[in-house]
């Protein structure tokens, strides 16, 4: 936890005096993709390649870094710096099976 007082990382002891919160998650949003409904235009991979590649075998799209939570949804959690290209990439694809959501509230984006 980080104290209030001398700035420092400290556990459970605060031998400053100071006061401690925990630091926030800075994850605030997250991808859901609909893997099954690609059609492989890959607008995706051209919008945001750092975070999407085509598969060769089956010519959908992967999301990198992403995990697998059913048979064909992908997930992954991301923070504020990737906002506007994730959102970017779910914009552009034709068929709309990428969505950006708010962790907290749920509230979808796109
Ligand atoms: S833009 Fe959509 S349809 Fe195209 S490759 Fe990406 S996820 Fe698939």
């Amino acid at each position: 936890m980080l104290c209030t007082e001398c700035k420092q990382m400290h556990g459970v002891d605060f031998p400053c005096g100071g006061v401690s919160f925990t630091m926030p998650d800075k994850k605030k949003y997250k991808i859901i993709y609909d893997r099954i409904n690609c059609i492989g235009a890959g607008s995706c991979v051209i919008s945001y390649p750092e975070r999407w590649v085509m598969n060769n075998v089956d010519d959908k799209a992967d999301l990198i870094n992403g995990t697998q939570v059913s048979a064909h949804t992908f997930e992954v959690e991301f923070s504020e710096e990737e906002l506007e290209k994730f959102l970017e990439s779910a914009q552009v694809c034709p068929v709309n099976v990428i969505h950006v959501f708010e962790v907290e509230t749920g509230k979808k984006l796109i």
